[in-house]
C-alpha cells in the first residue's frame, strides 16, 4: 500500500528494448468505505481500479468526483463505470461526476454497467436540467442471475460476481489474461528479426527460411509473469457460493459491514460480518483481504480488523486515500 502521490508517478508502463515490460500496473484506489451513511470523514463507496492504463470506477458513491479531485486522479480517463447495484450508497455521485465531464467539455464514450433502472435515472436528471452530455452515454445492463464478462480487451477482463443483497447486486473480477513469455536476454542470440522475437514471445520456434527449427521457443524464452486479480464484493450476505469463481485472487475487497456483535443485523440486512469476510478470504485462499463498507456505528475500526485478523491474517482496512498495488 502507498500514498497516492507516490503510486501516480509509478503508474507509467515502462518497456525494455527486448520488448520485456519491467512494470505492469495494477492499482486500486481506495475512494470511499462507508456503508449506508457517510460517517467519520468516511464517504460511501468507491474506488478507482487501474489496470495498464485503463480506468475504472467501481461504484461512485456521494462525493466520488470529490473524492478523484483529491486524490489527482483523471476522471476523463475513467471510461468505464460499474456499479454492483442501485442503493443509494453506491452511485448517488453518478449524476455529479456526469454533470462535471459535461461541464468540463468531456469527448470520450462513457460506458455505465449496472442492474436495470440506471438509465431511467439519468435520463430523468438530464430531462429536467434541458442537459444534453457533451458525450455519449453508453448503458450496460447486468444479468442478476448469469455471470457475464463485461469487459474484455487484450490483457484484460472483467467479470460479474453474483452477490446475494436485498436488490440485484453484482461483484466484479478483473483478471489479467495469461501474457506473452519473457525473452531471456542472457540466452538471446544476435541477428535475430524482430518478427522472430515477436513469434518467440506468443510461444513458437524461431524458423529459418526452409521452415526448419533454429531454436526451440524454451531454450530462449521464460515462462509468462503471473495474471493478476482482483475480487470486488460489495454489498453482500456471507455466500460461499462465490469462492470458486474468486479462488486464488491477489486482493479480495469484501464488505464488512458489522462486527461480530452485529451478526443478526448483518444476516437481516443481507450484509456481511468483518469475521465473515475473512472466513470468505480464507477459504478462497486470497492472498490479501481488504474490508469495507463500514457501518456508521463503528467509529474506531480497529475492532473490526482485529475480528478478521484473528481468521485470516493478511487483511487490511479500507482507507479513503490509500492505494493498493499487485505487483507483478
Ligand atoms: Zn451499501
Ligand atoms: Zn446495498
Amino acid at each position: 500500500m502507498t500514498s497516492v502521490r507516490a503510486h501516480l508517478a509509478e503508474t507509467a508502463q515502462q518497456t525494455l528494448p527486448d520488448g520485456n515490460f519491467i512494470r505492469m500496473s495494477f492499482n486500486i484506489t481506495i475512494l470511499g468505505t462507508s456503508g449506508a451513511l457517510p460517517a467519520y470523514g468516511r464517504f460511501p463507496s468507491s474506488q478507482l481500479v487501474e489496470v495498464e492504463n485503463r480506468y475504472f470506477l467501481v461504484d461512485c458513491g456521494e462525493g466520488a468526483q470529490m473524492q478523484l479531485m483529491r486524490y489527482q486522479a483523471n476522471m476523463h480517463r475513467i471510461n468505464h463505470i460499474l456499479i454492483t447495484h442501485l442503493h443509494g450508497d453506491h452511485y448517488l455521485g453518478l449524476m455529479g461526476l456526469i454533470f462535471t465531464m459535461h461541464l468540463l467539455r468531456r469527448t470520450n464514450d462513457l460506458h455505465l454497467y449496472s442492474h436495470r433502472g440506471l438509465d431511467e435515472i439519468i435520463t430523468a436528471h438530464l430531462k429536467h436540467s434541458h442537459s444534453i452530455p457533451s458525450f455519449k452515454i453508453i448503458y450496460h445492463q447486468l444479468e442478476k442471475d448469469t455471470i457475464e464478462t463485461v469487459y474484455e480487451d487484450d490483457i484484460l477482463s472483467v467479470e460479474t460476481i453474483l452477490l446475494t443483497h436485498k436488490i440485484p447486486c453484482t461483484g466484479f473480477l478483473f483478471r489479467e489474461k495469461i501474457k506473452p513469455r519473457r525473452i531471456d536476454k542472457t540466452r538471446l542470440p544476435g541477428g535475430l528479426r524482430l518478427q522472430q522475437i515477436a513469434n518467440l514471445k506468443k510461444g513458437d520456434d524461431v524458423l529459418d527460411s526452409n521452415g526448419e527449427v533454429i531454436y526451440r521457443n524454451e531454450e530462449l524464452t521464460l515462462p509468462p509473469r503471473r495474471s493478476r486479480s482482483y475480487a470486488y464484493c460489495s454489498d453482500t450476505a456471507y455466500d460461499e457460493r462465490i469462492i470458486d469463481q474468486i479462488r486464488g485472487v491477489d486482493i479480495l475487497y469484501h464488505e464488512a459491514t458489522f462486527g461480530a456483535d452485529e451478526q443478526v443485523k448483518a444476516r437481516e440486512t443481507q450484509h456481511s460480518t468483518a469475521a465473515q469476510a475473512a472466513e470468505m478470504a480464507r477459504k478462497a485462499a486470497a492472498q490479501k483481504l481488504i474490508i469495507g463498507h463500514f457501518s456508521a456505528r463503528y467509529k474506531d475500526l480497529a475492532p473490526l480488523a482485529d475480528e478478521a485478523r484473528a481468521i485470516f491474517p493478511n487483511i487490511e482496512l479500507a482507507v479513503e486515500g490509500n492505494v493498493f498495488s499487485i505487483a507483478d
